[in-house]
Protein backbone atom coordinates (compact mmCIF):
# COMPACT_ATOMS: atom_id res chain seq x y z
CA UNK A 1 0.00 0.00 0.00
CA UNK A 2 1.30 3.30 -0.97
CA UNK A 3 1.68 6.21 2.27
CA UNK A 4 -1.43 7.77 0.56
CA UNK A 5 -3.66 4.50 0.91
CA UNK A 6 -2.63 3.96 4.53
CA UNK A 7 -3.37 7.45 5.40
CA UNK A 8 -6.53 7.13 3.76
CA UNK A 9 -7.44 3.78 5.59
CA UNK A 10 -6.38 4.95 9.13
CA UNK A 11 -7.22 8.23 9.31
CA UNK A 12 -10.91 10.13 9.19
CA UNK A 13 -12.78 10.77 5.96
CA UNK A 14 -12.43 14.54 7.10
CA UNK A 15 -8.53 15.08 7.56
CA UNK A 16 -8.25 16.25 3.99
CA UNK A 17 -5.03 16.46 2.06
CA UNK A 18 -4.15 19.04 -0.20
CA UNK A 19 -3.33 18.13 -4.40
CA UNK A 20 -4.68 15.37 -6.30
CA UNK A 21 -1.27 13.75 -5.37
CA UNK A 22 -0.73 14.43 -1.89
CA UNK A 23 2.42 15.82 -0.58
CA UNK A 24 4.88 14.53 2.14
CA UNK A 25 7.77 16.94 2.99
CA UNK A 26 10.44 15.31 4.45
CA UNK A 27 12.78 18.30 5.10
CA UNK A 28 13.36 21.87 5.03
CA UNK A 29 15.84 24.88 5.56
CA UNK A 30 14.91 28.54 5.10
CA UNK A 31 11.70 28.91 3.19
CA UNK A 32 12.15 25.77 1.12
CA UNK A 33 11.16 22.42 1.47
CA UNK A 34 11.68 19.06 0.29
CA UNK A 35 9.24 16.23 -0.69
CA UNK A 36 9.71 12.65 -0.27
CA UNK A 37 10.83 12.74 -4.17
CA UNK A 38 13.25 14.95 -3.79
CA UNK A 39 11.31 17.71 -5.14
CA UNK A 40 12.31 21.51 -3.50
CA UNK A 41 9.72 24.07 -2.71
CA UNK A 42 9.30 27.86 -1.80
CA UNK A 43 6.68 27.99 0.83
CA UNK A 44 4.38 31.17 0.64
CA UNK A 45 1.91 29.15 3.79
CA UNK A 46 4.63 28.29 5.94
CA UNK A 47 2.49 25.18 6.58
CA UNK A 48 -0.74 27.18 7.08
CA UNK A 49 1.17 29.92 9.16
CA UNK A 50 2.87 27.39 11.89
CA UNK A 51 6.13 28.40 10.67
CA UNK A 52 6.57 32.22 11.07
CA UNK A 53 10.38 32.17 11.26
CA UNK A 54 11.58 29.60 8.02
CA UNK A 55 12.91 26.25 8.27
CA UNK A 56 15.96 24.51 9.93
CA UNK A 57 16.45 27.86 12.11
CA UNK A 58 19.92 27.15 14.28
CA UNK A 59 18.63 29.58 17.29
CA UNK A 60 15.20 27.31 17.77
CA UNK A 61 16.95 24.30 17.08
CA UNK A 62 19.52 24.38 19.79
CA UNK A 63 17.25 26.18 22.35
CA UNK A 64 15.25 23.03 22.16
CA UNK A 65 18.06 20.82 21.88
CA UNK A 66 19.78 21.73 25.23
CA UNK A 67 16.19 21.34 27.11
CA UNK A 68 16.48 17.72 25.34
CA UNK A 69 19.72 17.52 26.51
CA UNK A 70 18.43 17.93 29.85
CA UNK A 71 17.01 14.89 29.97
CA UNK A 72 13.69 16.54 30.69
CA UNK A 73 10.79 16.96 27.82
CA UNK A 74 8.05 17.77 30.46
CA UNK A 75 7.44 16.67 33.59
CA UNK A 76 4.40 18.62 34.69
CA UNK A 77 2.69 21.71 34.68
CA UNK A 78 1.99 21.14 38.68
CA UNK A 79 6.02 21.94 38.96
CA UNK A 80 7.44 25.46 38.52
CA UNK A 81 8.74 26.26 34.80
CA UNK A 82 10.82 29.06 34.54
CA UNK A 83 10.48 29.11 31.03
CA UNK A 84 7.21 29.66 31.25
CA UNK A 85 7.14 32.38 33.58
CA UNK A 86 9.78 33.76 31.59
CA UNK A 87 7.56 33.70 28.13
CA UNK A 88 4.43 34.39 30.18
CA UNK A 89 6.31 37.57 31.43
CA UNK A 90 7.05 38.10 27.97
CA UNK A 91 3.75 38.17 26.09
CA UNK A 92 1.79 40.34 29.31
CA UNK A 93 3.84 42.68 28.35
CA UNK A 94 4.17 42.63 24.19
CA UNK A 95 0.13 42.39 25.07
CA UNK A 96 -0.22 46.15 25.59
CA UNK A 97 -3.50 45.02 27.98
CA UNK A 98 -2.80 46.11 31.39
CA UNK A 99 -2.24 44.25 34.49
CA UNK A 100 -1.96 41.01 31.72
CA UNK A 101 -2.19 37.20 32.68
CA UNK A 102 -1.11 34.18 30.66
CA UNK A 103 -2.23 30.63 30.03
CA UNK A 104 -0.30 28.41 27.86
CA UNK A 105 -2.15 25.85 25.99
CA UNK A 106 -0.99 23.47 22.82
CA UNK A 107 -3.33 24.34 20.02
CA UNK A 108 -4.70 27.15 18.87
CA UNK A 109 -8.07 25.94 19.42
CA UNK A 110 -7.71 25.04 23.07
CA UNK A 111 -6.57 28.53 23.12
CA UNK A 112 -9.83 29.68 22.01
CA UNK A 113 -11.74 27.24 24.23
CA UNK A 114 -10.23 28.49 27.12
CA UNK A 115 -10.52 31.93 26.22
CA UNK A 116 -14.30 31.60 25.36
CA UNK A 117 -14.56 29.37 29.32
CA UNK A 118 -13.18 32.70 30.76
CA UNK A 119 -15.73 35.18 29.32
CA UNK A 120 -18.89 32.78 29.76
CA UNK A 121 -17.48 32.55 33.10
CA UNK A 122 -16.52 35.99 34.29
CA UNK A 123 -20.25 37.23 32.90
CA UNK A 124 -21.85 34.50 33.62
CA UNK A 125 -23.48 34.09 30.48
CA UNK A 126 -23.42 31.20 27.56
CA UNK A 127 -24.10 34.21 24.98
CA UNK A 128 -21.48 34.91 22.55
CA UNK A 129 -20.96 36.27 19.73
CA UNK A 130 -18.85 35.98 16.68
CA UNK A 131 -18.34 37.24 12.75
CA UNK A 132 -19.45 35.67 9.53
CA UNK A 133 -16.92 34.05 7.58
CA UNK A 134 -14.69 33.80 10.64
CA UNK A 135 -12.94 30.35 11.82
CA UNK A 136 -12.00 29.75 15.59
CA UNK A 137 -11.43 26.02 16.00
CA UNK A 138 -13.58 22.44 15.82
CA UNK A 139 -13.63 21.70 19.17
CA UNK A 140 -17.01 21.75 21.34
CA UNK A 141 -17.22 25.96 21.73
CA UNK A 142 -14.82 27.01 18.90
CA UNK A 143 -17.07 25.20 16.53
CA UNK A 144 -19.75 27.40 17.62
CA UNK A 145 -18.22 30.49 16.54
CA UNK A 146 -16.62 29.35 13.64
CA UNK A 147 -19.01 31.14 10.92
CA UNK A 148 -18.34 29.01 8.00
CA UNK A 149 -20.76 25.80 7.00
CA UNK A 150 -17.52 23.76 5.76
CA UNK A 151 -15.28 24.13 8.98
CA UNK A 152 -18.79 23.60 11.03
CA UNK A 153 -18.02 19.86 12.34
CA UNK A 154 -20.95 19.77 14.74
CA UNK A 155 -24.55 21.99 15.23
CA UNK A 156 -24.02 21.05 18.82
CA UNK A 157 -21.80 23.79 20.69
CA UNK A 158 -22.61 24.57 24.28
CA UNK A 159 -22.30 28.32 23.43
CA UNK A 160 -25.93 30.38 21.82
CA UNK A 161 -23.98 31.91 19.32
CA UNK A 162 -25.10 35.48 17.40
CA UNK A 163 -23.16 36.34 14.22
CA UNK A 164 -22.76 39.78 12.89
CA UNK A 165 -21.76 41.24 9.87
CA UNK A 166 -17.99 43.35 8.82
CA UNK A 167 -15.14 40.29 8.31
CA UNK A 168 -15.61 39.78 4.70
CA UNK A 169 -16.02 42.81 2.91
CA UNK A 170 -15.98 42.14 -0.46
CA UNK A 171 -19.27 39.60 -0.51
CA UNK A 172 -21.50 41.30 2.06
CA UNK A 173 -24.57 43.28 1.37
CA UNK A 174 -22.19 46.23 2.48
CA UNK A 175 -19.68 45.89 0.21
CA UNK A 176 -19.91 48.89 -2.32
CA UNK A 177 -19.43 51.12 0.61
CA UNK A 178 -16.74 53.72 1.44
CA UNK A 179 -14.85 52.78 4.84
CA UNK A 180 -16.67 54.81 6.89
CA UNK A 181 -19.98 53.89 5.73
CA UNK A 182 -19.04 50.12 5.59
CA UNK A 183 -17.88 50.64 9.27
CA UNK A 184 -21.44 52.37 10.13
CA UNK A 185 -23.41 49.81 8.65
CA UNK A 186 -21.78 46.71 10.88
CA UNK A 187 -21.98 49.11 13.66
CA UNK A 188 -25.31 49.20 12.84
CA UNK A 189 -25.82 45.87 12.59
CA UNK A 190 -24.09 44.42 15.94
CA UNK A 191 -26.16 46.88 17.51
CA UNK A 192 -29.16 45.01 16.05
CA UNK A 193 -28.20 41.82 16.40
CA UNK A 194 -27.49 42.63 20.35
CA UNK A 195 -30.79 43.99 20.24
CA UNK A 196 -32.39 41.53 18.13
CA UNK A 197 -30.86 38.06 19.20
CA UNK A 198 -29.77 38.54 22.92
CA UNK A 199 -30.80 39.10 26.18
CA UNK A 200 -28.17 41.82 26.38
CA UNK A 201 -25.77 40.35 28.68
CA UNK A 202 -23.44 38.83 26.53
CA UNK A 203 -20.38 37.16 27.23
CA UNK A 204 -17.78 38.53 24.71
CA UNK A 205 -17.34 39.05 20.82
CA UNK A 206 -14.73 36.73 19.21
CA UNK A 207 -12.99 37.91 16.20
CA UNK A 208 -10.12 37.44 14.04
CA UNK A 209 -8.58 40.99 13.02
CA UNK A 210 -7.97 39.63 9.37
CA UNK A 211 -9.65 36.80 8.88
CA UNK A 212 -7.70 33.43 7.64
CA UNK A 213 -9.59 30.57 6.77
CA UNK A 214 -11.81 32.70 5.79
CA UNK A 215 -9.87 33.63 2.95
CA UNK A 216 -7.74 36.86 4.46
CA UNK A 217 -10.41 38.99 4.39
CA UNK A 218 -9.55 42.66 5.71
CA UNK A 219 -11.82 45.03 7.49
CA UNK A 220 -11.37 48.91 7.45
CA UNK A 221 -8.99 49.88 9.69
CA UNK A 222 -10.80 50.77 13.44
CA UNK A 223 -13.82 49.04 12.67
CA UNK A 224 -13.13 46.74 15.43
CA UNK A 225 -12.42 49.95 17.66
CA UNK A 226 -15.98 51.23 16.26
CA UNK A 227 -17.69 47.56 17.66
CA UNK A 228 -15.50 48.06 21.28
CA UNK A 229 -17.76 51.22 21.80
CA UNK A 230 -21.12 49.19 21.26
CA UNK A 231 -19.12 46.39 23.18
CA UNK A 232 -18.17 48.62 26.74
CA UNK A 233 -22.52 49.45 26.42
CA UNK A 234 -23.28 46.29 27.56
CA UNK A 235 -20.05 45.04 29.00
CA UNK A 236 -19.21 42.95 26.76
CA UNK A 237 -15.27 41.27 26.78
CA UNK A 238 -13.90 42.01 23.59
CA UNK A 239 -11.23 38.78 22.14
CA UNK A 240 -9.15 39.24 19.61
CA UNK A 241 -7.74 35.82 17.94
CA UNK A 242 -4.25 36.80 17.14
CA UNK A 243 -3.60 32.75 15.95
CA UNK A 244 -2.55 33.97 12.33
CA UNK A 245 -2.38 37.82 12.68
CA UNK A 246 -0.30 37.86 16.05
CA UNK A 247 3.61 38.28 15.99
CA UNK A 248 4.36 41.34 13.25
CA UNK A 249 2.71 39.15 10.56
CA UNK A 250 0.30 41.98 9.47
CA UNK A 251 3.48 44.31 9.04
CA UNK A 252 2.15 47.80 10.49
CA UNK A 253 1.66 46.42 14.18
CA UNK A 254 2.69 43.19 16.09
CA UNK A 255 -0.61 42.71 16.63
CA UNK A 256 -3.66 42.35 14.02
CA UNK A 257 -5.61 44.19 16.23
CA UNK A 258 -2.91 47.03 16.66
CA UNK A 259 -4.95 48.62 13.37
CA UNK A 260 -8.06 48.95 15.14
CA UNK A 261 -6.97 51.37 18.04
CA UNK A 262 -8.47 49.26 20.60
CA UNK A 263 -6.63 47.22 23.16
CA UNK A 264 -8.76 44.16 23.77
CA UNK A 265 -9.79 42.24 26.99
CA UNK A 266 -7.94 38.89 25.73
CA UNK A 267 -6.22 38.01 23.16
CA UNK A 268 -5.48 34.32 21.75
CA UNK A 269 -2.31 32.71 19.82
CA UNK A 270 -0.67 29.89 18.65
CA UNK A 271 0.61 28.62 15.10
CA UNK A 272 3.69 31.19 14.72
CA UNK A 273 5.11 31.59 18.13
CA UNK A 274 6.25 27.93 18.08
CA UNK A 275 7.49 27.61 14.41
CA UNK A 276 6.02 24.29 14.41
CA UNK A 277 6.00 23.04 18.20
CA UNK A 278 2.81 23.19 19.57
CA UNK A 279 2.36 25.84 21.99
CA UNK A 280 -1.10 28.45 22.13
CA UNK A 281 -2.79 30.45 24.65
CA UNK A 282 -4.35 33.33 25.87
CA UNK A 283 -3.51 36.61 27.34
CA UNK A 284 -6.28 38.52 29.11
CA UNK A 285 -6.54 41.19 31.87
CA UNK A 286 -6.06 39.52 35.28
CA UNK A 287 -9.60 40.07 36.64
CA UNK A 288 -11.15 37.96 33.49
CA UNK A 289 -8.22 35.49 33.71
CA UNK A 290 -8.64 34.50 37.20
CA UNK A 291 -12.45 33.89 36.76
CA UNK A 292 -11.79 29.95 36.61
CA UNK A 293 -11.99 28.95 40.44
CA UNK A 294 -11.19 25.51 39.78
CA UNK A 295 -7.77 23.51 39.15
CA UNK A 296 -5.31 24.25 35.93
CA UNK A 297 -7.26 22.81 32.80
CA UNK A 298 -3.83 21.72 30.68
CA UNK A 299 -1.08 19.16 31.75
CA UNK A 300 1.19 20.00 28.65
CA UNK A 301 0.20 23.53 27.83
CA UNK A 302 3.45 25.56 28.73
CA UNK A 303 5.88 22.36 28.77
CA UNK A 304 9.32 23.38 28.26
CA UNK A 305 9.94 22.14 25.32
CA UNK A 306 7.38 24.60 23.59
CA UNK A 307 8.29 27.18 26.08
CA UNK A 308 12.11 27.43 25.23
CA UNK A 309 11.80 27.36 21.82
CA UNK A 310 8.96 29.43 21.89
CA UNK A 311 10.98 32.23 23.28
CA UNK A 312 13.86 31.59 20.81
CA UNK A 313 10.99 32.50 17.93
CA UNK A 314 10.03 35.44 19.61
CA UNK A 315 13.86 36.69 20.27
CA UNK A 316 14.93 35.78 16.40
CA UNK A 317 11.68 37.81 15.40
CA UNK A 318 12.52 41.30 17.32
CA UNK A 319 16.79 40.52 16.55
CA UNK A 320 15.92 40.34 12.76
CA UNK A 321 13.11 43.38 13.06
CA UNK A 322 11.33 40.86 10.90
CA UNK A 323 7.93 42.69 11.59
CA UNK A 324 9.22 45.66 9.46
CA UNK A 325 10.37 42.63 7.33
CA UNK A 326 6.63 41.54 6.79
CA UNK A 327 5.62 45.46 6.13
CA UNK A 328 7.86 45.59 3.39
CA UNK A 329 8.01 42.07 1.93
CA UNK A 330 3.99 42.25 2.06
CA UNK A 331 3.92 45.26 0.54
CA UNK A 332 6.09 44.13 -2.89
CA UNK A 333 3.66 40.87 -3.05
CA UNK A 334 0.46 43.07 -3.05
CA UNK A 335 1.81 45.12 -5.52
CA UNK A 336 3.15 42.55 -7.47
CA UNK A 337 -0.23 40.48 -7.30
CA UNK A 338 -2.10 43.82 -8.70
CA UNK A 339 -0.15 44.18 -11.55
CA UNK A 340 -0.97 40.51 -12.80
CA UNK A 341 -3.62 41.19 -15.42
CA UNK A 342 -6.34 38.14 -15.27
CA UNK A 343 -10.35 38.08 -15.95
CA UNK A 344 -9.83 35.52 -13.31
CA UNK A 345 -8.68 37.93 -10.02
CA UNK A 346 -11.55 39.25 -8.24
CA UNK A 347 -9.80 40.99 -5.33
CA UNK A 348 -6.82 40.86 -4.37
CA UNK A 349 -6.09 42.11 -0.84
CA UNK A 350 -4.21 41.55 2.77
CA UNK A 351 -1.66 43.30 4.84
CA UNK A 352 1.80 42.32 5.72
CA UNK A 353 2.68 38.80 4.52
CA UNK A 354 -0.84 37.90 4.70
CA UNK A 355 -2.31 38.20 1.07
CA UNK A 356 -5.11 36.65 -0.59
CA UNK A 357 -6.10 36.43 -4.33
CA UNK A 358 -10.02 36.04 -5.02
CA UNK A 359 -10.87 33.97 -7.94
CA UNK A 360 -13.75 34.64 -9.58
CA UNK A 361 -15.42 33.42 -12.80
CA UNK A 362 -14.59 36.25 -15.64
CA UNK A 363 -16.90 38.99 -16.39
CA UNK A 364 -18.51 38.68 -12.83
CA UNK A 365 -17.90 38.31 -9.03
CA UNK A 366 -19.27 34.56 -9.43
CA UNK A 367 -16.51 32.15 -7.07
CA UNK A 368 -14.40 30.30 -9.24
CA UNK A 369 -13.39 27.47 -6.75
CA UNK A 370 -12.04 25.42 -9.47
CA UNK A 371 -9.48 28.20 -10.84
CA UNK A 372 -8.04 28.24 -7.36
CA UNK A 373 -7.65 23.88 -7.66
CA UNK A 374 -6.00 24.94 -10.61
CA UNK A 375 -3.70 27.65 -9.11
CA UNK A 376 -2.96 25.59 -6.58
CA UNK A 377 -1.98 22.45 -8.46
CA UNK A 378 -0.45 24.97 -11.06
CA UNK A 379 2.19 26.78 -8.03
CA UNK A 380 3.11 23.12 -7.26
CA UNK A 381 4.21 22.24 -10.49
CA UNK A 382 6.32 25.69 -10.76
CA UNK A 383 8.03 24.57 -7.00
CA UNK A 384 5.34 27.02 -4.95
CA UNK A 385 3.25 25.89 -1.98
CA UNK A 386 0.32 28.29 -1.38
CA UNK A 387 -2.81 28.00 0.37
CA UNK A 388 -6.74 27.71 -0.55
CA UNK A 389 -9.56 29.52 1.56
CA UNK A 390 -12.31 31.34 2.03
CA UNK A 391 -15.95 30.62 2.56
CA UNK A 392 -16.27 29.38 -1.47
CA UNK A 393 -12.94 28.09 -1.48
CA UNK A 394 -12.03 30.50 -4.38
CA UNK A 395 -9.15 32.00 -2.55
CA UNK A 396 -5.35 31.63 -2.87
CA UNK A 397 -3.56 32.64 0.50
CA UNK A 398 -0.46 33.55 0.76
CA UNK A 399 1.70 33.72 3.86
CA UNK A 400 5.59 32.75 3.51
CA UNK A 401 7.44 32.67 6.70
CA UNK A 402 8.48 36.43 8.06
CA UNK A 403 12.23 36.00 7.04
CA UNK A 404 11.06 35.54 3.18
CA UNK A 405 13.38 37.63 1.01
CA UNK A 406 13.13 39.99 -1.75
CA UNK A 407 13.75 37.15 -4.57
CA UNK A 408 11.61 35.04 -2.76
CA UNK A 409 8.86 37.16 -3.37
CA UNK A 410 10.08 37.63 -7.17
CA UNK A 411 10.44 34.04 -7.68
CA UNK A 412 6.44 33.15 -6.15
CA UNK A 413 5.16 35.79 -8.65
CA UNK A 414 6.87 34.35 -11.58
CA UNK A 415 5.01 31.10 -10.28
CA UNK A 416 1.90 32.91 -9.25
CA UNK A 417 1.60 34.89 -13.05
CA UNK A 418 2.25 31.51 -14.56
CA UNK A 419 -0.48 29.48 -13.19
CA UNK A 420 -3.17 32.34 -13.28
CA UNK A 421 -1.99 32.65 -16.58
CA UNK A 422 -3.08 29.44 -17.54
CA UNK A 423 -6.11 29.62 -16.05
N1 LIG B 1 -8.00 30.56 15.18
C1 LIG B 1 -7.62 30.87 13.94
C2 LIG B 1 -7.79 32.30 13.47
C3 LIG B 1 -7.07 29.90 13.10
O1 LIG B 1 -6.71 30.22 11.85
C4 LIG B 1 -6.89 28.59 13.58
C5 LIG B 1 -6.28 27.48 12.73
N2 LIG B 1 -6.43 27.58 11.38
C6 LIG B 1 -7.32 28.30 14.89
C7 LIG B 1 -7.84 29.31 15.66
C8 LIG B 1 -7.16 26.93 15.45
O2 LIG B 1 -5.82 26.67 15.70
P1 LIG B 1 -5.27 25.18 15.83
O3 LIG B 1 -5.37 24.55 14.49
O4 LIG B 1 -3.87 25.37 16.35
O5 LIG B 1 -6.12 24.49 16.83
Amino acid sequence: MTLIERHRAVLPNWLALYYADPLEIVSGHGRRVTDSTGKSYLDFFAGILTNAIGYDVAEVSDAVRKQLDSGILHTSTLYLIRSQVELAERIAALSGIPDAKVFFTNSGTEANETALMLATQHRRSNQVLAMRNSYHGRAFATVGVTGNRGWSASALSPVRVSYVHGGYRYRGPFAALSDADYTAACVEDLREVIQTTTSGDVACLIAEPIQGVGGFCVPPDGLYGAFAEVLAEYGILFISDEVQTGWGRTGEHFWGIGAHGVTPDMMTFAKGLGNGLAIGGVVARAEVMDSLTANSISTFGGNPVATVGATAVLDYIADHDLQANAAERGAALLAGLRAIDSPWIGDVRGKGLMVGIELVKPGGKEPAPEAAVAVLEGTRARGLLVGKGGLHNNVIRLAPPMTVTADEVDEALDALAGAVGSL
